[in-house]
């Protein structure tokens, strides 16, 4: 295959193989394959809804807070409203992992429209619901990647602009970052970055980007989701006096950039090894990238930033 993927016909999945995991929806608590939605839901049918990411690294929730004031703060300005408050989920996000018993995990959180009980194309008639689930801890890259760097290309697709869809707002609209995929697929790449309608660069699927020139780090900031890791990248380089900014970040600066690196809760700070089939730097991850990405890893033990999960063989009161 072209692809590197095996043929079609061998890759038939158990449609009932999910990864193991907990979910929370309708009030109950589920093994991860029992989570099921409605087709009827908005969420799935146009794509009406909000959602964060957290992990969970050696038994303990990072930067729950962050998460939960993000979602919160998106579900208002989606005029969505779910029966639990902020405590309560933090506790269901808590119970979820605890159950599935995952020291590292990736714990997703969604309101989505939710169905009216006559199909109303009137939103506000929509009954809103909140799903949250635990699974093993993924990362947009893998091992090799992280050891050697991810292969990216700028793709031509252009990222949904912000004044049509608020890219702060966590979202499901990926049409535009799942055609960057395959556009870099197409040319021997392995992940995408998309530019905005100026011709800049915003951000990739599932990541932000940053780029190292002379010491000094620059990241969109214009019409890219605010990242909890980004966040935690600025934290850091306040902290150990590394110039960090939002702002332009051209494609030519991408280019010419000493280093390049990517950042999702899903994996934390991901080196870039080429753009555009171009080595950045000496073609492995830089040292003000490694410094990050160690400083990152080290934050996961501070207490202000740890939640710790209650094991149910820990517990003592159950
Ligand atoms: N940008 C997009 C489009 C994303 O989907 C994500 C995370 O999934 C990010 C950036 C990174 O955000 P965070 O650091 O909060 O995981």
């Amino acid at each position: 295959m072209s692809d590197g993927l095996p043929a079609l016909s061998e890759r038939h999945v158990d449609p009932a193989a999910y990864p193991p995991g907990v979910a929370f929806m309708d009030g109950q608590y589920l093994p991860m394959r029992e989570a099921r939605v409605s087709v009827l839901d908005y969420g799935f049918l146009h794509s009406d809804a909000t959602y964060d990411v957290a992990h969970v690294w050696g038994g303990a929730f990072f930067r729950l807070d962050a998460h939960l004031d993000r979602f919160f703060r998106n579900i208002g300005k989606l005029h969505m409203t779910i029966p639990y408050a902020r405590d309560e989920v933090a506790e269901i996000l808590h119970n979820c992992v605890a159950l599935s018993g995952l020291r590292e995990s990736y714990v997703e959180f969604i309101c989505t429209r939710g169905t009216s009980p006559t199909f109303s194309r009137d939103p506000r008639e929509a009954v809103n619901r909140f799903i949250a689930f635990a699974i093993p801890f993924g990362s947009v890259a893998n091992p090799e990647q992280m050891e050697r760097g991810l292969r990216v290309a700028v793709s031509e697709v252009v990222r949904i602009s912000p004044v049509s869809v608020d890219a702060t707002v966590k979202n499901y609209h990926w049409l535009d970052l799942v055609s960057g995929l395959y556009d870099a697929y197409a040319r021997g790449a392995e992940t995408a970055v998309l530019l905005d309608a100026n011709g800049n660069i915003a951000e990739g699927p599932g990541f932000n980007v940053f780029a190292v020139k002379d010491g000094a780090i620059t990241t969109p900031d214009y019409g890219v989701l605010l990242g909890i890791t980004r966040q935690t990248i600025f934290d850091i380089c306040a902290g150990c006096g590394i110039a960090c900014a939002a702002g332009v970040l051209s494609r030519d600066a991408l280019a010419g950039a000493d280093e390049v690196f990517i950042t999702s809760t899903a994996g934390g700070v991901m080196p870039v090894a080429e753009v555009d089939g171009r080595a950045i730097g000496d073609g492995a991850a830089g040292p003000i990238t490694r410094r990050i990405k160690d400083s990152y890893w080290a934050l996961h033990d501070a207490p202000a930033h740890r939640s710790v999960v209650a094991y149910p063989e820990e517990r003592h009161d159950v």
